[in-house]
């Protein structure tokens, strides 16, 4: 198996990726802990690495893609890996696919840990906390300043790697609100789903829709689920207006559509909407035309008689 882990710093990934190397028996590869270590070593890498990753800076792309590469060709990843921290840019994404295809391999999924902002001083506090509590040096990086810098890193570099994998149907969304247990049951739900379909080569995303359809992992998600839900029944109430108000019921076509933008069920919804009103003035017309007939040849005969 071969995940990316998502997630702005504080979301869980580490804590989450620990869990799946148990399970899974692959390996994690996180760049910040390469990083720190070839700071630790004073390797060149690490002298280039340490000073913009204490400014809670992104290291130069053509490094870690130069680490990730090297690491990926170990043989303990050759059960499968989760990449934790990288990629964090589109062209650190790029790399990777090139990568990957270069030695055959295929990405399972994306997973992204979706978090409240507001929540991650506080996790990254409670994380220090443990680590001083364990005798561990403190990462130079976890400190309320950094994180806000690292934050928008993140929302400016790594963000855009959402729709990234979302558009090659990799992406699949977890709600990292939940507690740590709740997230790794939810992690491993839907990547049963995913691993399931892989056989019969479904892309992620709709494994994990299929997932989700049976319970939501993310709020937003389900947010989106009840949207597309209610534009699908559109149609239904359009139909039974017949073609009273077709324009009403185009307006309630689109008007869903834009409600659930991009979903699938929502372009079907709206085009099954748009088919029905066709259909319905279609057959008025008809009608009409079969009335107009009827008292055209009416009129005609009385103009006979007389
Ligand atoms: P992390 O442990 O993943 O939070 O990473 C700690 C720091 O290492 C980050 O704030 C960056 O400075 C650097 N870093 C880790 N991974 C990457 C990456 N893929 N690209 C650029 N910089 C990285």
């Amino acid at each position: 198996m071969r995940l990316i882990l998502l997630g702005p710093p504080g979301a869980g990934k580490g804590t989450q990726a620990q869990r799946l190397v148990a399970r899974h028996g692959i390996v994690q590869l996180s760049t910040g802990d390469m990083l720190r270590a070839a700071v630790a070593a004073e390797t060149e890498v690490g002298l280039k690495a340490k000073d913009i990753m204490a400014a809670g800076g992104l290291v130069p792309d053509e490094v870690v893609i130069g680490i990730i590469s090297d690491r990926i060709e170990q043989p303990d990843a050759g059960n499968g890996f989760i990449l934790d921290g990288f990629p964090r840019t589109v062209p650190q994404a790029e790399a990777l696919d090139v990568l990957l295809k270069s030695k055959g391999l295929n990405l399972d999924a994306a997973v992204e840990l979706r978090v409240n902002e507001s929540a991650l001083l506080e996790r990254v506090e409670t994380r220090v906390a443990e680590m001083v509590a364990r005798g561990e040096a403190v990462r130079a990086d976890d400190t309320p300043e950094v994180l806000s810098k690292r934050l928008a890193a993140y929302r400016a570099s790594t963000e855009p790697l959402i729709d990234y994998y979302s558009e090659k149907r990799k992406l699949v969304t977890i709600n990292g609100m939940m507690t740590i247990d709740e997230v790794t049951l939810e992690i491993d739900r839907v990547l049963a789903a995913v691993l399931d379909d892989s056989n019969s080569a479904k892309p992620a995303r709709k494994a994990a829709r299929k997932a989700s359809a049976r319970k939501t992992a993310s709020p937003k998600k389900a947010a989106k689920v009840k949207s597309a839900k209610k534009a699908a029944k559109a149609p239904a109430k359009v139909a039974k207006k017949g073609v009273a108000a077709p324009k009403k019921a185009a307006k309630a076509g689109s008007k869903a559509g834009s409600r659930a933008k991009t979903t699938k069920s929502t372009k079907k919804a709206v085009k099954k909407a748009a088919k029905t009103v066709k259909k319905a003035v279609k057959k008025v017309a008809k009608k009409a035309a079969k009335t107009t007939a009827k008292s055209v040849r009416k009129l005609a005969k009385k103009r006979a008689k007389r």
